[in-house]
């Protein structure tokens, strides 16, 4: 504010709202005045009512930040009644740059990660990241910026949804770029959208860089469209945390369509015994796709009737993929190739821990696959 006046101990009334006149409340504090801040209506009726008489005169300066146009001009009259001078000052942007980007950061290899998603987070000033998608190389990606791991592990939260939401938001009005990193795709079993609302409220912008989702690229990697021309044509992606009621069971087994079960670990026994109970076929295949994308990355293929004997060997995260589609992976296939360019091969032969994997397929078809695959896709 381009003042000539000594405002040291001098009474200034600001004229806007508390959230606007922000920036010119501290302005004329710290030269010193004594101030009170006012919207516009009820500064226009505080000053008539000193013209008026009541209470003391003691009015130094009237500074306008903003209000409707009725008011600037009643205000002014009075000022100019009152022998107040009058001026101007800009209103507080709520957020001069700050905003917030949801960024999807695909299943892990940040190859996966999307051109827009990389140049956010160049860009961050802040990125609160999770443990799933490219989380170990956000310090690489997002030099500069302020890291903030809010990661969950299964059946540990360690920072609680609401509490990420208000960290997103205390950095967007302090005028940061934040970065909310996630794994995949923001909105598929992400809580993006509950991120956007607490953005929205809080009048931050915020926009969405979408990611590549685990539910159709770890599949993928292993070689398993999820869709396939005569044997697929729908894939229905769920969440298997909570397990299956009978009507979903029911309705998944009736579709006839691809199944894809995140964080479906746990409730795996139940998974497979609700299909069978609800008519699958025993002979259904299942692959059960572990850290996708790392270098820990383990492909079991089975069905749906032998699975039982596998249980306890799988671990979190995964993707589990239960329909005809399992085959296609090795269909036309009689040597080792991989398929996803991002996914390092192992050296064929080089099958790991994958020994109880074998033993419980080996009647099966898709067992056969799976020793095959083994060394083909798993990364
Ligand atoms: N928004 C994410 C999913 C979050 S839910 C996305 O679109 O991919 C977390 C679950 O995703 C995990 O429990 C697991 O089922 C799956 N998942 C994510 N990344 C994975 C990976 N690299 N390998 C295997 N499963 C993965």
């Amino acid at each position: 504010m381009q003042l000539t006046l000594d405002l040291t101990g001098r009474h200034v009334l600001v004229v806007g709202r508390p959230d606007r006149a922000r920036h010119a409340v501290a302005a004329v504090r710290a030269d010193g005045a004594v101030v009170e801040s006012r919207p516009a209506d009820d500064a226009a009726r505080h000053l008539r009512a000193l013209l008026a008489g009541a209470g003391p005169r003691l009015l130094h300066l009237v500074v306008w930040v903003e209000g409707p146009g009725e008011a600037r001009v009643a205000i002014a009259a009075s000022a100019a009644a009152l022998e107040v001078p009058l001026a101007t000052a800009p209103a507080t942007d709520p957020s001069p740059h700050g905003h917030v980007t949801l960024v999807g950061g695909g299943p892990g290899a940040p190859e996966l990660l999307t051109v827009a998603g990389r140049a956010a987070l160049a860009a961050a000033d802040v990125v609160l990241h999770d443990r799933l998608g490219p989380g170990d190389r956000v310090a690489e990606l997002a030099p500069g910026a302020e890291l903030v791991d809010v990661g969950k592990t299964p059946g540990h939260h360690a920072v609680p949804q609401r509490e990420i939401e208000a960290l997103l938001v205390e950095h967007a009005v302090r005028g940061r770029r934040v970065v909310r990193l996630k794994g995949g795709d923001s909105f598929v079993f992400g809580r993006g959208g509950e991120e956007v609302a607490a953005c929205r409220r809080a009048g931050v912008p915020v926009t969405v860089v979408p990611g590549v989702t685990s539910a159709i690229a770890v599949p993928e990697e292993a070689g398993i469209p999820v869709t396939h021309r005569e044997v697929s044509r729908a894939f229905t992606v769920l969440s298997g945390h909570v397990p299956f009621s009978d009507d979903e069971l029911r309705h998944l087994v009736g579709l006839g369509g691809t199944i894809v079960v995140l964080m479906g670990v746990a409730n795996l026994p139940q998974t497979a015994a609700g299909l069978r109970r609800h008519g699958m076929s025993v002979d259904m295949p299942m692959a059960v796709l572990e850290s996708g994308f790392t270098d820990r990355s383990r492909r079991t293929v089975t069905t749906v009737g032998e699975v039982d004997a596998l249980i306890g060997t799988f671990r979190s995260p995964a993707v589990i993929v239960i329909g005809e589609v399992v085959r296609v992976a090795d269909a036309g296939l009689d040597e080792v190739a991989d398929l996803v360019a991002f996914a390092a091969p192992r050296p064929v032969g080089s099958e790991g821990s994958r020994a109880g994997a074998r033993a419980g397929a080996a009647a099966s078809r898709a067992g056969a696959a799976a020793s095959a695959a083994d060394a083909r896709v798993t990364a």
